[in-house]
């Protein structure tokens, strides 16, 4: 007679003498995966690339992000783009750098915590000169971090205050002109300004157009002679110029899978008119991005003995 109450007592450890688990069966059978593949393996072509497997966002050695959603990742790119800027900018501890169009601060944050540098920022929203300053406060750097409502076609500023400057994606949205004056001005001679901006390659139609001033609040973009004839003006020399389009593009890509996993919330958050205007113009922002502009980080420089071309 067996013990009935040996096979009810279960322990944590699994026992080794026990019958293995079952192994699920297999429920598709060769000839059905081939067929699946046959018919719809282009999928992963259509939305991966040219393999049929994962890629590597995240290398093995650092440590796995727990539940990554798209703006999460979209986050840590923008970090290390961020990072990439202030290795190039290399600012010194102690420069005074000034951000043009400083958003909400975080970009200043991560300057003055990698390199000690001080930095002022300006934007034309309150509303983000108030979400950088309580940043600023958070991280008890305010000795540091200092952000104000201001134009940056006219800086409240004294000639030759900073060491450094950038614009970084903030002068689209300016007169460009005045913007790169002023720049100029508030630089010390020898201080370099990093741009980051787009330039058109090729003609916009009207609908293309319409992106800039009613979804993006921009003005249209420059031809490249066009820009450095600017740049000339206000008496910069041009030190590097490196193209990053693809990292535009694939945020705009991004950002437009973004809009439409969140749209419900964003018509509740933004209104209808304003989401279906975002929403209908993504296309044509993807296509401008991806093929009729490209983005470039521009290094230019305050000559030391300097007089305006
Ligand atoms: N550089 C920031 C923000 C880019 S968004 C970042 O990388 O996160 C563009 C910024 O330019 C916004 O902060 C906006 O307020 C600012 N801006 C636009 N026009 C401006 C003007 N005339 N004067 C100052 N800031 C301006």
């Amino acid at each position: 007679m067996t013990d009935s109450t040996t096979t009810t007592t279960a322990t944590a450890e699994p026992d080794a003498t026990a019958a293995p688990a079952p192994v699920p069966e297999t429920t598709v059978s060769p000839q059905e995966v081939g067929d699946w593949y046959d018919e719809f393996g282009d999928i992963y072509h259509q939305t991966l690339g040219e393999s049929v497997h994962c890629g590597l966002w995240f290398p093995p050695d650092r440590p796995q992000p727990a539940n990554l959603d798209l703006v999460d990742l979209s986050s840590l790119a923008q970090d290390r783009y961020t990072d990439y800027l202030i290795e190039t900018l290399d600012p010194r501890p102690g420069d005074h750098v000034l951000d043009i169009g400083c958003g909400t601060g975080r970009s200043a944050l991560r300057l003055t915590q990698q390199r000690g540098a001080r930095v002022t920022g300006v934007a034309i929203s309150r509303q983000q000169i108030e979400r950088a300053n309580k940043l600023a406060r958070d991280h008890k750097l305010l000795d540091k971090l200092v952000f104000e409502h201001a134009d940056a076609a006219q800086l409240p500023y004294a000639d030759a205050t900073f060491d450094s400057a950038w614009a970084v994606e903030s002068i689209c949205h300016m007169d460009r002109a005045k913007a790169l004056g002023e720049a100029w001005r508030v630089l010390r001679p020898g201080g370099v300004l990093m741009v980051l901006e787009s330039v058109l390659t090729d003609a916009l139609t009207e609908a293309e157009r319409a992106v800039f001033d009613g979804m993006l609040a921009s003005n249209l973009p420059l031809r490249m002679p066009e820009f450095f004839g600017l740049v000339d003006q206000a008496g910069f020399q041009t030190l590097e110029l490196k193209d990053l389009s693809a990292n535009l593009a694939m945020t705009m890509n991004v950002m437009a899978l973004a809009c439409h996993d969140q749209r419900e919330a964003f018509t509740q958050r933004f209104g209808a008119e304003f989401t279906d205007l975002m929403i209908a113009g993504l296309p044509a922002a993807r296509n401008i991005v991806a093929r009729k502009t490209r983005f470039f980080m521009v290094l230019l420089r305050k000559p030391v003995a300097a007089a305006r071309g």
